[in-house]
């Protein structure tokens, strides 16, 4: 990883495109180079392909931006990803009830919207920032979905969509149909609150709810 940051760093360049054969015939014999270069993504390294700019061919990838320097061993440990133990994992499911905490999904459900799709759960951290002004790494129930955006090959079924629409009573359908024509939905102060609140880790739910309960 180090070796593919110093020559991204020093032959490269921000802003400039990479191939992989250029990295294969750079780093000849080392296995998983490719692998290697996408850890650097982990210390703040933008790297984009195709998928991300649709500019670039699919052999091709942009340094958008170097991150930490890795090749320096302080900086690199300081850094490095915190990796999250079984235990805590374990925990955090637990606490989330094994529900991702955006979408509600449980662990192993099909999604409503795509009953194909089953839901995989993870845990990762979320910088969370306390009442009293400190952040800290807590962490959280994610479903993958919810994690990585919506999906780029996504299927929307709009068929189902409409017969779910249809299904909802006349001043649930009047209410959308507002809504629509807005380009929004009108969100009360108690949806957001209520949004905000479960996007939380279970920690910082707990304390919320303390807190009013008084
Ligand atoms: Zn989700």
């Amino acid at each position: 990883m180090v070796r593919g940051a110093l020559w991204l760093a020093r032959e490269i360049g921000e802003g400039h495109i990479f191939t992989k054969e250029q990295v294969r015939r750079t780093f000849p014999g080392i296995s998983q180079i490719d692998r290697r270069i996408r850890d650097l993504r982990d210390y703040g390294w933008v790297i984009h392909t195709s998928s991300d700019d649709a500019r670039l061919r699919i052999d091709e990838q942009r340094l958008v931006k170097i991150g930490v320097p890795v090749w320096d061993s302080k900086a690199r440990r300081a850094a490095a990803p915190k990796s999250i133990s079984a235990k805590e994992r374990q925990a955090t499911l637990a606490a989330d009830d094994y529900q991702c905490v955006v979408c509600g999904v449980a662990g192993g459900e099909s999604y409503p919207d795509s009953p194909s799709d089953t839901a995989v759960l993870s845990v990762s951290r979320r910088t969370v920032q306390t009442p009293d002004g400190e952040t800290e790494d807590q962490l959280v129930t994610e479903c993958k979905r919810c994690r990585a955006g919506v999906a780029k090959d996504e299927v929307v079924d709009l068929d189902r969509l409409l017969s779910d629409i249809a299904g909802l009573d006349d001043t649930d359908q009047a209410r959308l149909l507002r809504w629509m024509r807005r380009g929004r939905r009108g969100a009360t102060p108690l949806d957001r609150a209520w949004t905000a609140y479960m996007r939380l880790p279970a920690r910082s739910r707990d304390e919320v709810r303390k807190k009013l309960e008084g």
